[in-house]
């Protein structure tokens, strides 16, 4: 079903980690120069091999991974490391609550472990702290599921974690998940989606046995079997928010269709009947991949990897798509006339605001193409920039059909110096971004507005809504970031703003 499925293989295997994103897709994570020589480069494999010459902290896979499995309800995750791998973490403390709350799931605190690894551990191993730190988890919290996620130090010392998970799998109530994603392993964070969902793969994915009926019952039999029939999963991301997991639910119940947003705040049992789903539908490559590639395997489901439903073009596109494979194109064709006429005419009053004003994006590949596509073709914006955290296969038809070939393209995970350069240098009237770049960007004294967020929603057609509205009311006032900027320095010399960014950018030393 994707139009992937020819040029990628999944072939699972029980091996403890999954392949890094480097050498599983190819990938592209330091570019600065043009839409056109990008996707040239891209294709002869020179994008792939770029590096930076000063390179400030990008992500860690770590930190995505643990977002990921640390997801799933009555789960415990013990982070392996020492303790600076968890910096991140002390904010997240409400953000699992929340999650959950607004998803109307049952409340819990985001419960996270670590086994504080310090020099001795790195002469004697770590192994003892870490069965300390699970047994400590199975009698404190009684979990249904302990993650363990191995950071580098343990990764580089050779702690096996996966023996001792041997050794007290069965002996706890709890499944034992390990998570093999060390950062050091893969320059491209989200590598981290890889390997928490191999670890769902090889450890949580069982499932449900089913029985015969004692008093068997053929009428509710050939219900279950209809549902199934006609089931969606719809595979959400940690950047979704409730808002666009209702509308995109919305969209597809509109088709006569049965819609499940799985795997992230999800049970065990939730994961178990994956499986049953007639169809599996992503709706960002750059997430799942591999855990869509390898249900087909592992439970026969097809699957649909294509556009970001963010926009209007692409909300039709990825609605058209899972119609299409139930072959109900002409339900898909009548949803979407009358989706589109309202919003073009709810819209009208807010393109005469945008119109022709300058606009930067900058965040994840998929993300970042469809909501500009939205602000420059359907809102009458002037696109003149995009910044990617990465670049791979699965945007290469999207930056052909997005984007103008001289369009200012920026590939670099983190990086906010070399973003700021370039936006310095194009002004644009509005930035809208990933979160952490607003702030650095407002003491440029450039209106700013959120990528994405968990309060606000951002896909489907009522996505498109909010985002052009939410646009305009930045515009409106923005004495916010002007005073930002008067009175906020940026930590950068004058002089690194008259330098060229792609003069930063260097081929790999490893090459
Ligand atoms: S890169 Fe390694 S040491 Fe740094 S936070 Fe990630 S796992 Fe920890």
């Amino acid at each position: 079903m994707s139009k992937y499925s020819d040029e990628l293989t999944y072939n699972f295997t029980k091996g403890i980690a999954p392949p890094v994103r480097e050498t599983r897709i190819g990938v592209c994570s330091a570019y600065c120069g043009t839409c056109g020589d990008l996707n040239e480069d891209v294709k002869s494999g020179c994008a792939q091999v770029q590096s930076r010459k000063f390179a400030q902290s990008g992500g860690c896979q770590l930190g995505l991974a643990v977002g990921i499995a640390s997801s799933i309800t009555n789960v415990v995750t013990i982070i392996h490391s020492p303790l600076g791998c968890c910096s991140g973490f002390g904010g997240q403390a409400g953000m699992r609550k929340t999650q959950r709350e607004t998803r109307g799931k049952r409340n819990e605190d985001f419960v996270w472990l670590h086994t504080n690894m310090d020099q001795l551990d790195v002469v004697n191993g770590g192994i003892d702290k870490l069965r300390e730190a699970i047994l400590y988890a199975e009698k404190e919290y009684n979990p249904e599921a302990i993650v363990i996620a191995n950071g580098c130090v343990p990764g580089i010392i050779g702690d096996d974690i996966d023996s001792l998970v041997n050794e007290l799998n069965g002996r706890l109530s709890a499944k034992l998940v390990p998570v093999h994603c060390e950062g050091f392993k893969s320059r491209y964070v989200a590598s981290g989606y890889d390997a928490a969902y191999h670890g769902f793969l090889r450890s949580l994915l069982e499932p449900i046995k089913q029985y015969d009926r004692v008093f068997p019952d053929e009428g509710q039999d050939a219900l279950e079997r209809y549902k199934n029939s006609r089931t969606v999963n719809i595979f959400n991301v940690g950047s979704n928010s409730p808002g666009d997991e209702n509308e995109l639910s919305r969209l597809v119940s509109a088709l006569g269709l049965f819609p499940k947003v799985v795997p992230l705040h999800n049970s065990l049992d939730d994961l178990a009947r994956l499986g049953d789903a007639a169809l599996n539908v992503s709706i960002c490559a750059t997430h799942d991949d591999y855990l869509l590639g390898h249900l087909k395997e592992l439970f026969g489901t097809p699957y649909i990897i294509d556009t970001l439903p963010i926009g209007i073009k692409n909300t039709n596109r990825w609605l058209w798509k899972v119609a299409e494979f139930f072959g109900l194109e002409d339900e898909a064709a009548r949803v979407i006339k009358l989706e589109n006429d309202q919003l073009l005419e709810a819209l009208e009053p807010l393109k005469k605001e945008l119109k022709g004003k300058k606009i930067f994006v900058g965040g994840g590949e998929t993300r970042i193409l469809t909501t500009a596509e939205f602000f420059s073709s359907t809102l009458g914006m002037e696109l003149v920039g995009v910044k990617a955290h990465n670049v791979d296969r699965f945007v290469e038809e999207i930056l052909e059909d997005v984007t103008g070939p001289e369009l200012v393209i920026e590939v670099a995970a983190g990086q906010p110096a070399e973003e700021l350069n370039i936006i310095n240098k194009l002004k644009p009237d509005l930035y809208c971004g990933h979160m952490g770049a607003n702030g650095w960007v407002a003491r440029l004294g450039v209106p700013n507005l959120p990528l994405f967020g968990m309060g606000l929603n951002f896909m489907g057609y009522s996505g498109a809504y909010e985002l052009a509205r939410k646009a305009v009311k930045v515009l409106k006032n923005t004495n916010f970031v002007k005073n930002i900027s008067a009175n906020v320095n940026l930590p950068l010399r004058k002089e690194w703003f008259d330098t060229d960014v792609k003069d930063n950018i260097k081929e790999n030393d490893l090459v």
